[in-house]
């Protein structure tokens, strides 16, 4: 027996969603395994394809030699949530890592993400990107959507669209057991994660190829925020509804009263009004309508109880069981 050995250092696991990256995978790759090696601890890396339609694939494959390296092959594009969700579902070390495939999130800040859980004892670290490189148009819906997370969650977290995270591994596998769909990470994380913080991160350019996420998947990930965690569309809806009744009621009032007072012919001049409010009302009603029907949707997927993703098969480190 040799008592004085030291303990093994918990394993770390990377979690990296890959949507057309074939640009990037090498230098990836290049940039990840000094990092990784130089904490000294055990680690692996997963990469989830998640339908990629380039070249990435086959270059995933290429990196199986190394032992430290699992590709999970998607069926198809699922979205980068599912396909984080997959890698979490085969992830076998205590601390597990998130990052983009595209070099945004510096592979070098990963030994700080690990250093402020353990020391700190935290189960999620997130991150806030300092100088942010992206467009405009990409910056201000992410400014929306960490206002509406901060309230949804309750959790006064600064940044929830950065994607370099660390997570325990207790979190990470109530987050496999929650077989729901469209969902959103972060958020999902702040429910099982009791001890939460966040560090300052670098973050950089894309390193090649495009945004994956042009304005329609960033309305739909907004919504699945919401939808997903929170009530809170269909609360509007009943009080504006309610604040629009009483309104009405008031404003009949007001012109019974007038038409006593001013008489008949006042009145008809006003049917213009009543239009007016008419068609306040159908709008508003259209609008509840849609919103409803967007749940409603939503119950009929969950009703189908269709796998949010299907792995193909698992290549490299050994299959895929833990
Ligand atoms: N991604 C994915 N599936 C998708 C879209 C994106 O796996 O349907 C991956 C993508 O390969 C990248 C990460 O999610 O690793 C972030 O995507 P992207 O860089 O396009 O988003 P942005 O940085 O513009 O928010
Ligand atoms: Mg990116």
């Amino acid at each position: 027996m040799n008592a004085d050995a030291a303990p093994v250092a918990a394993m770390i696991s990377l979690v990296i969603p890959v949507y057309n990256e074939e640009g990037n995978l090498k230098r990836l790759m290049e940039r990840i395994e000094p990092v990784m090696r130089g904490l000294k601890r055990p680690y692996e890396i997963v990469f989830v394809d998640d339908g990629s339609r380039d070249g990435s694939l086959r270059m995933l494959a290429g990196f199986i030699g190394s032992p430290e390296v699992r590709v999970v092959e998607l069926t198809r594009n699922y979205g980068q949530h599912a396909a984080i969700l997959a890698g979490f579902s085969l992830v076998r070390g205590e601390i597990v890592v998130t990052l983009d495939a595209d070099l945004q999130n510096p592979p070098e800040e990963i030994p700080r993400l690990v250093a402020t859980m353990e020391e700190g004892g935290f189960d999620v670290v997130g991150s806030i990107r300092r100088g942010r490189k992206d467009s405009f148009l990409r910056i201000i819906p992410s400014k929306l959507v960490n206002m509406v997370a901060r309230r949804i969650t309750g959790v006064q977290m600064s940044d929830w669209g950065c994607m370099l995270r660390a997570y325990r591994r207790t979190v990470v596998d109530r987050m496999s057991e929650c077989h729901e769909h469209a969902t959103f990470i972060p958020a999902l994380a702040t429910h099982f994660g009791k001890r939460v913080t966040e560090v300052e991160v670098a973050h950089e350019e894309r390193y090649g190829g495009k945004s994956n996420y042009p304005l329609r998947k960033l309305i739909n990930l907004q919504f699945d925020l919401v939808a997903s965690f929170s009530d809170l569309p269909i609360k509007l809806i009943m009080y504006g509804g309610v604040a629009m009744a009483a309104l009405g009621v008031c404003f009949g009032i007001v012109l019974a009263v007038a038409r006593l007072v001013y008489g008949a012919l006042w009145a008809a001049q006003g049917v213009f009004t009543l239009f007016a409010v008419l068609f306040a009302f159908v709008g508003l009603q259209f609008f509840a309508l849609g919103l409803i029907g967007e749940y409603i949707g939503r119950i009929y997927r969950e009703v189908r109880k269709r796998p949010e993703y299907v792995i193909e098969r698992v290549l490299g480190g050994g299959g895929g069981t833990r």
